[in-house]
């Protein structure tokens, strides 16, 4: 059996780089050579083990465009029903279905119960920092429009999908509201994106780094906030803007634990805050609850978006390509052996997305 190389997490803050099998796709799946990983802000909360432990050793990477190389038994279309051959560019969305339990079909919810986010390394691995990924079957998969980059698409990785379904659960943004997007990394510019295409009247960005706060103008924002300034100074410059009813819609993907307590302060009345950065940030921040009923709060949360998100935010990313530069968020590359030098980077905001290349070494 051939092998190829993968970026394996052996254990929190413990990467190494490993020459693992190749694997036949499985009936209804499908081999991919990866052309691009999405390093994720999720992917440092993993590394470090601040997202709790994992089944290790893992290979990391849930966000992935690759060239089919070969597909498994009875495989002609991708999950939408468009025709697949090998050699077409597909994306996928990382946790497999098995249509057999309480959340598939009950509530027509992912996750699946059945199955995980990670596999073990030297098993079959749809993981992306790596040269191949099985996709097993139950796992969507959609082929990438012809024209699309490729840096498009994955600049958006899982943030896009993230963001379709934070306003799918909690809301949709209407037509005239005013926004407030704590972080400015991808959720953050994907959730101004969508804001913008809503029809939002003002779409405010909070971060600290400036070359993120210009990319949110550049995808939409009408004003920046740094969060240099202090928590007061930055209420102020939101309320100011949005005027003293405060802002209708709040989302947080700064992905840090006290962007929470900031959030429910400054969603105005009748608001709704939508929680979507801290996935990999586990711990507790005080709130004042009497907040939520006085201000009339929604707080809600999202995450593992559905495969129909992850074809939404594909088809957004191929349509709005050229028209915002979304593939220009993608700043930095590295190959395999340089994962760790990615989530560094990734970990500091110093890249607005930063990804895999497996064909640099
Ligand atoms: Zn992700
Ligand atoms: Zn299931």
């Amino acid at each position: 059996m051939s092998t190829a190389k993968a970026c394996v997490l052996v254990e929190p803050n413990r990467i190494e780089t490993w020459d693992v099998p190749i694997f036949d796709p499985p009936a209804g799946g499908a081999l991919v050579r990866i052309v691009a990983g999405g390093v994720c802000g999720s992917d440092v909360h993993i590394m470090t083990g601040e997202a709790g432990i994992m089944p290790f050793p893992i290979i990391l990477g849930h966000e992935g465009v690759g060239l089919v190389e070969k597909l498994g038994p009875g495989v002609e279309t991708d999950y939408a029903g468009v025709p697949v051959k090998t050699g077409d560019l597909v994306y996928w969305a990382p946790i497999a279905l098995c249509h057999r339990c309480h959340s598939c079909t009950v509530l027509e919810e992912t996750p699946c119960e059945n199955s995980q986010f990670f596999e073990h390394a030297e098993k079959p691995n749809w993981a992306s920092y790596a040269d191949y990924a099985v996709l097993p079957n139950g796992l969507a998969f959609f082929r990438v429009p012809d024209g699309t980059s490729t840096d498009a698409v994955i600049a958006l990785g899982c943030a896009l999908p993230t963001v379709l379904r934070g306003f799918d659960r909690c809301g949709q943004v209407r037509v005239g509201d005013t926004v407030v997007v704590q972080g400015a990394g991808p959720v953050g510019l994907s959730a101004i994106l969508v804001a913008k295409l809503a029809g939002a009247r003002e779409i405010i960005a909070v971060d600290m780094h400036e070359n993120r706060l210009a990319m949110a103008r550049t995808m939409g924002a009408t004003a920046t906030v740094s969060l240099k300034d202090s928590p007061d100074e930055r209420r102020r410059q939101i309320y100011d803007r949005v005027s003293s009813h405060g802002p209708d819609v709040v989302v947080e993907a700064a992905g840090v634990l006290p962007a929470f307590p900031e959030g429910v302060d400054l969603t105005g009345n009748h608001g709704r805050y939508i929680i979507l950065g801290l996935w990999g940030a586990i711990g507790t921040q005080p709130i004042s609850p009497r907040d939520l009923s006085t201000k009339n709060l929604t707080v809600a949360g999202a995450s593992f978006p559905k495969p129909k998100h992850y074809h939404g935010a594909l088809q957004l990313a191929a349509r709005l390509d050229g028209e915002y530069p979304l593939a220009e968020l993608v700043t930095h590359r590295f190959g395999i052996a340089g994962a760790l030098e990615a989530l560094e980077a990734t970990a500091k905001g110093a890249v607005i997305k930063a990804i895999i290349d497996p064909q640099i070494t």
